[in-house]
């Protein structure tokens, strides 16, 4: 069900957790922080990495069809000349004379509904156009290169620029031959990869929303061009399964299908997965059919030969690619998002309730899966209890934890997530059971220690 999230209430709700909980906190903070930029905490760390497996299972793994690469950071520059970047990687950005603040031109047009959007061929008449800050005048339109620049060795000329990428599909396409030999494959076949990318965002914010340096979980699927409607249904419909494992209602997504006007240069069909995220309705993942575009392009500049022999008929083409982009760091927002809840629940007072905030994340997710709390601080209670903790470690991600009352340690375990809380009372010693305490129900149920594996196992995988 989604949820009201009509209130940026939600949001500093949801920072302040993340905070609190050491899941993710500004970065740099003892040195007065760094614009926009975010660390991911113990807690935060765990739960991209879980997702990072997931997706990999989902796209990856389970297929017969698709193999995992990570290219560099940094690669030959000319790259960036033959995708695109380096001449059109641009964002439009105007300064306002008055209050010296920076805006992104597009941005400023959708909030005032300009329709269309902002297009580079069709200048618009800033003069009509006002600083949305304090309404005062803006400058011309500077196009400004998202790509962040270095230099490779120790001389600092242009001879040895380089840059950081700012998407991972080039080293898809520039080792797509090296793969498809290595690797014996027949079209349809896709390559995958997750890896940082970064961009010089000219108004990062709204939490990891929009930030500098990001992850990105993408892949290049390579077909003959005649199956491009095809690959296109079912990556949309993969995409679709995996927001729903993820918990993302329906209801909160709305699939953008960009109009012809609006398609880049090279892209047949796109469609953006938007978010209602609390401070509006923006993108999350795209999916386009890039044609055949890329290796095209890189086969030009590179002089290399990317064509693609059909073992049975013989013919001779450049494939085809149809290409799903999902960042890592909105996946963990609207997972949050959709999983923070806050419900009415009883105290430890008879008759008492209060307010318990508690994460509903995908069990599969969690970063911890099973937290194990001895009842009380005592020897006898502690010792079963660590050895019992390090037993599930084998299987679970454990947390052990015999600090506070029982009651605030639940509490800690919900507002991160954990979907099993395991006490050892007294009782454990003679009875050799332990208490499982559900996150979402609160039901607890008494299961024998031998048992034990596989009830977690059972709930869990
Ligand atoms: P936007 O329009 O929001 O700038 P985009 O269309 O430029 O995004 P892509 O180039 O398709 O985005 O990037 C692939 C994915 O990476 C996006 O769908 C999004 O999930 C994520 N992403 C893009 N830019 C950022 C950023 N600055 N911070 C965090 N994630 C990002």
């Amino acid at each position: 069900m989604a949820k009201e999230k009509n209130n940026l209430n939600l949001m500093d709700k949801l920072i302040a957790l993340c905070k609190q909980r050491g899941i993710i906190f500004p970065g740099s903070e003892i040195y007065g922080g760094l614009a926009n930029s975010w660390d991911f905490g113990p807690y935060g760390a765990l739960l991209k990495n879980n997702i990072r497996q997931a997706w990999l299972k989902h796209f990856v793994t389970s297929r017969d069809d698709m193999l995992l690469m990570e290219s560099g950071v940094i690669m030959n520059p000319k790259v960036w000349q033959a995708s695109g970047h380096l001449q059109n990687f641009t964002d439009p950005l105007v300064d306002c004379k008055k209050c010296k603040k920076r805006w992104r031109a597009d941005h400023i047009l959708e909030q005032k509904s300009a329709v269309p959007r902002y297009d580079k061929e069709k200048p618009v008449d800033w003069k009509e156009i006002h600083c949305p800050e304090c309404g005062g005048e803006l400058t011309a339109v500077r196009n400004f290169n998202l790509m962040f620049k270095s230099f490779m060795g120790p001389v600092e000329d242009k001879s040895a620029e380089v840059y950081l990428r700012p998407e991972l599909a080039a080293g898809m396409f520039t080792d797509f031959k090296l793969i498809q030999q290595a690797n014996r494959k027949k079209l349809p076949f896709g390559i995958a990869q997750i890896g940082k990318a970064f961009r010089n965002e000219i108004t990062p914010g709204n939490f990891i929303f929009r930030t500098r340096e990001f992850e990105i979980m993408e892949l290049e699927y390579f077909i003959k061009p005649k199956e491009w409607q095809s690959a296109f249904d079912m990556w949309f419909n993969l995409m679709k399964a995996w927001l729903k494992n993820l918990n993302v209602a329906d209801e909160d997504i709305k699939i953008n299908e960009i109009q012809a006007g609006e398609l880049a240069h090279y892209s047949e069909r796109t469609v953006d997965f938007e978010y209602n995220y609390p401070f509006g309705l923006k993108e999350l993942y795209g999916l386009a059919y890039r044609t055949d575009f890329d290796l095209s392009s890189h086969a030009k500049f590179s002089g290399a030969d990317l064509t693609y022999t059909d073992p049975d008929t013989g013919e001779k083409f450049i494939p085809h690619v149809v290409e799903p982009s999902m960042g890592l760091e909105r996946t963990v927002l609207v997972t949050l998002l959709s999983a923070y809840t806050e419900e009415e629940a009883p105290t430890a007072d008879e008759g008492e309730t209060d307010t318990r905030v508690v994460l509903k994340l995908p069990k599969h997710i969690a970063p911890i899966q099973v937290a194990v709390l001895p009842l009380s601080k005592k020897d006898e209670l502690v010792r079963i209890a660590q050895v019992l903790a390090q037993d599930l470690r084998q299987k679970f991600i454990v947390e052990y934890d015999d600090t506070q009352s029982i009651g605030r340690r639940y509490r800690r375990q919900d507002e991160i997530g954990t979907p099993y809380c395991v006490t050892i009372d007294f009782d454990s010693v003679k009875d050799k059971a332990v208490t499982v305490r559900d996150r979402d129900t609160m039901k607890q149920e008494r299961v024998n220690l031998l048992d034990l594996i596989d009830y977690l196992k059972e709930r869990l995988f």
